[in-house]
């Protein structure tokens, strides 16, 4: 029956904005195709989604929210402890993971209980290799999500699966890293591995060996932002590549004024009406993503970096950075009130994507988390780049190098994640000098400008009918849905 031939996804994001967010994304783009979606969540990160999860209600899509309690007594993890996001330090990570793989039993039992026949596909975080063992136990593929662009994935998936650090004892000396379309170089302190404290190195080798089993990987990128990486990270997994993305792009109707991941701190037709007031391409946006912490000291210095570029300005800063030293430094000090003409602080979570394609910003600093880095080719921006941790090096390079869209603020070393970490410096005067080169009105920014919008017009592109992500969005369902078939008629 055609009801029988309807595809379920079931998607179990990594409970963490950056992989959430795209994962959200997903699940709107299945359901706008006409397959069905049980999307796996936990009560508070429910509730972050909540106006969106109202949204998609009222529009009808099947999507289905299924919050399963999460096990952080059990697990050693203060109450609360549901998103990575939240978590006191780095070093929880291994204990966060463990907890995941605790949903497996709630997760099987909901789609044994509530559902006649098994899911269609599981589409899960790299990050939840058990999900594995589920679609095992319903004889249904599994395709992984891992959140970063092709790129880093390749990158991280050769370091990994070679062990191509593992004799190696200066962690700034560059190693070659091959099976990449050009030669690349990297240090083991940059690379996305040195990153998560004990217990993570144990949990990557679990994570790849199940990703070596999976039936495909879904990547949020497009073909032409990323064709020869992509094509050599099928060649070395080989598996199917899907390429979907920008996912960003994919849910206009709902409005981008529905916050993305979670409600914004600030109004959005405030933030649009501030940035209808400010010259077109003046404006720099500056956000460090939802994991990275910045330190008082550190933070100040970027403010002052902004104040002395004497340009207009959106700064982001999230609840984990406002110290007491630094709602100090805002108010009591006067930085808000010498800036208050030119300078828009957001305090907490801001409508990004919303500010990021507004025509008055001209430039993005960020810290090359994938999902903003994304944001800013869509929205044809050229950036200033401040990698912090994780894959965000990679991102760094990717920008730079390949892009040629990006100024480095020049980073030198991985800032740990976490409140206990030591912040490395960057002062005020680079951060003012690496403005007025990204502003820069000369050749060099003029160029950097044109690749920028070349980008963004193929980043749309790849996802307008006939574009390559559209297709590949409507082949993936078609496969699926195919495979699903097949099963059934042996059954
Ligand atoms: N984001 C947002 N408002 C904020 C901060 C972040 O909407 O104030 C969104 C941003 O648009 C992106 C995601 O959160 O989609 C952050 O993901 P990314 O991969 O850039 O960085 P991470 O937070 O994982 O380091």
């Amino acid at each position: 029956s055609d009801h029988g031939a309807k595809a379920h996804f079931v998607l179990v994001p990594l409970m963490a904005q950056g992989h959430t967010i795209p994962m959200l994304d997903i699940a709107r783009l299945l359901a706008g195709s006409g397959a069905a979606v049980t999307f796996v969540t936990t009560p508070l990160n429910f509730a972050r989604i909540k106006s969106l999860a109202d949204s998609v209600a009222k529009s009808r899509l099947p999507i289905h929210f299924l919050p399963l309690r999460f096990p952080c007594a059990e697990c050693g993890l203060p109450d609360g402890s549901e998103n990575i996001d939240v978590l006191p330090s780095r070093y929880c990570l291994a204990s966060f993971l463990h907890a995941c793989t605790m949903l497996r039993e709630p997760l099987a039992n909901h789609l044994r209980r509530n559902f006649p026949a098994p899911p269609t596909c599981i589409i899960s975080d790299t990050g939840h290799p058990w999900t594995g063992d589920v679609a095992r136990e319903f004889g249904i593929p599994r395709l992984t999500f891992l959140g970063f662009g092709a790129f880093a994935s390749l990158v991280r998936y050769v370091l990994y699966r070679f062990k191509i650090f593992e004799n190696v004892a200066d962690e700034n000396e560059p190693v070659s890293v091959p099976f990449l379309p050009h030669r690349f170089e990297m240090t083991k302190a940059k690379s996305p591995g040195n990153f998560g404290g004990p217990g993570m190195e144990k949990f990557r080798e679990v994570a790849l060996a199940e990703e070596r089993r999976a039936d495909g990987i879904v990547v949020n990128t497009f073909d032409d932002l990323e064709a020869s990486y992509i094509d050599a990270y099928g060649q070395i997994t080989e598996k199917k590549i899907w390429t979907l993305g920008p996912l960003s792009l994919c849910n206009r109707d709902v409005g981008e004024t529905v916050a993305r991941g979670s409600a914004s701190n600030v109004d959005v037709s405030h933030c649009l009406r501030w940035l209808d007031s400010k010259k077109h391409g003046s404006v720099v946006y500056v956000s460090f993503g939802s994991l990275a912490r910045t330190m008082p000291g550190q933070l100040i210095q970027v403010g002052l970096g902004l104040e002395a570029s004497e340009r207009p300005f959106v700064w982001v800063i999230k609840a984990g950075d406002r110290f007491a030293e630094v709602e100090e430094w805002l108010k009591a000090e006067g930085f808000e009130e010498r800036v208050k003409d030119r300078g828009l602080i957001i305090n907490g979570w801001a409508p990004q994507v919303a500010i990021l394609s507004h025509p008055a910003v001209g430039g993005f600093m960020t810290h090359c988390g994938w999902n903003s880095t994304l944001e800013g080719v869509v929205a044809g921006l050229p950036m200033i780049t401040w990698p912090h941790f994780a894959e965000q090096f990679l991102n760094e390079k990717l920008i730079v190098e390949s892009l040629k869209i990006g100024v480095p603020v020049g980073v030198q070393q991985m800032t740990h994640w976490g409140v206990d970490d030591t912040q490395v410096f960057i002062k005020k005067d680079v951060v003012e000098t690496a403005l007025s080169k990204l502003m820069d009105e000369g050749k060099e920014g003029e160029e950097r400008r044109r690749r920028a919008r070349e980008h963004g017009e193929k980043a749309k592109r790849a996802m307008e009918e006939g574009g390559s992500s559209y297709e590949n969005t409507k082949l993936l369902i078609q496969e699926i849905q195919a495979k699903n078939m097949h099963a059934n008629g042996k059954l």
